[in-house]
């Protein structure tokens, strides 16, 4: 039925010299989410993506859909392509849009001539079309100023297309264009937060997740990795390392004072992943730390854990309320699967009363007994890297 999609590429069209990689990359990254809903044709000309069927069996809602969660578009319409007279354009109105203009109050119709051969202006257009489009709907009154709905003729060089209202897109940067970072991935609410933030402004993410069997189930792990697969929606393909962390707690159980159990865990998840960032070319560390949170969220806190890295660590949920953290976890879909009540490793063995105003050479002192590089070059070791595909 000659319908498409018209994706509109965002800060891309900013890009300059780097424009051509940035387009490389959503080009790409939208051929790879669309592939299981059938043969689509990708084009990308100016600030548009148009999006094609190749043939009936495509699932354009499914597809659809999942071009809502591409980053680097910032809105997007389904339209109508037709050929370039007025009669051509004002028979796909009537069409594709007749439902919606007749269950409006009032309409305008607004256009935009890209093709500058066609003999008529972008006003001219939309006088003539909205003229006839006042005979066809004469219930739906006509206001310019502000219509209840809009009908959209762009005349462009191979065909015009007619659509209403644009939806938003996702925004951002095309996934990949801005290195990489290895997330710290839990079962709780904020870390597959932090990772769609940043995947977001373009960065592909390893995920890391640490996990100690059996104090924490198998289901604990199954989850973290349920979580990555509907993050994967947004933030594309990526990999799950599942670090076994028990002995490295038992070890820090067995020879650190209790009150910085805590917060010499956490330093030696930073170093762990620290080193498996490095050798998989991540230039930094994401976690989802929001600024006290809990005791170990708070400055000081941040600052002994992160003085065992030398790659930045970013925290793109630090000045977020709970609650506006919830708000991107439900819009993601990873709230439902977050909540599900498995324990997570730092869960484990937990200081009755952790240490919220920690001294960095009290803490050095109190993993002294450690054989750090040991324990992490072993971790390191045994990871097993869990490849995510993505699910519809
Ligand atoms: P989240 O909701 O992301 O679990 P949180 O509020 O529960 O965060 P913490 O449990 O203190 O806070 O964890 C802080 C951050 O440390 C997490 O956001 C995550 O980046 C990282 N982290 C915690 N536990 C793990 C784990 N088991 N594996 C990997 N990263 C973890
Ligand atoms: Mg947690």
């Amino acid at each position: 039925m000659n319908e498409m999609f018209l994706l509109k590429m965002g800060e891309i069209v900013l890009k300059g010299l780097n424009r051509a990689a940035f387009e490389g990359k959503l080009h790409s990254n939208l051929s790879r989410r669309l592939k299981p809903y059938g043969k689509f044709k990708i084009r990308l000309l100016q600030s548009l993506v148009y999006v094609e069927p190749e043939n009936d069996e495509c699932d354009l809602d499914g597809a659809w859909e999942a071009c809502g969660k591409v980053f680097g578009i910032i809105s997007r319409s389904r339209s109508r392509g037709c050929e370039k007279s007025l009669d051509a354009i004002f028979a796909a109105c009537c069409d594709y849009l007749g439902d919606d203009i007749s269950m409006a109050k009032s309409f305008k119709v607004e256009s935009k001539r890209a093709d500058k051969r066609f003999p008529m202006t972008s006003i001219q257009i939309s006088q003539e079309i909205g003229g006839r489009l006042a005979e066809a709907y004469p219930e739906v009154e006509v206001d310019v100023h502000n219509p209840d709905y809009t009908v959209y003729v762009e005349i462009r060089e191979e065909k015009a297309f007619v659509h209403g209202p644009a939806e938003p897109g996702a925004g951002g940067l095309p996934v990949g264009v801005g290195g990489k970072t290895a997330l710290l991935l839990s079962g709780g609410i904020d870390s597959p937060v932090a990772g769609y933030m940043m995947a977001k402004r373009g960065v592909e993410l390893e995920c890391i997740h640490f996990f100690s069997y059996p104090y924490t189930s198998e289901r604990a792990r199954e989850k973290v990795l349920d979580l990555a697969s509907i993050m994967s929606r947004y933030c594309g393909r990526t990999t799950v390392h599942v670090v076994g962390f028990t002995k490295i707690q038992e070890a820090i159980r067995d020879n650190c004072p209790e009150e910085y159990f805590t917060l010499i865990m956490r330093r030696m998840m930073m170093r762990i992943s620290e080193a498996l960032a490095k050798k998989l070319g991540c230039m930094s560390l994401t976690t989802g730390e929001s600024l006290g949170q809990v005791a170990s969220q708070t400055m000081q806190a941040m600052m002994v854990t992160n003085a065992v890295c030398t790659l930045p660590v970013f925290r793109p949920v630090i000045g977020m309320d709970k609650e506006e953290i919830i708000v991107l976890a439900r819009k993601i879909d990873t709230m439902e699967t977050s909540i599900l009540p498995y324990e997570d490793c730092c869960t484990v063995f937990t200081p009755r009363h952790p240490k919220t105003r920690p001294v960095l050479s009290e803490i050095e002192k109190a993993e002294a007994k450690l054989d750090i590089e040991a324990l992490v070059a072993e971790a390191v070791e045994n990871t097993e890297p869990v490849h995510i595909h993505g699910r519809r």
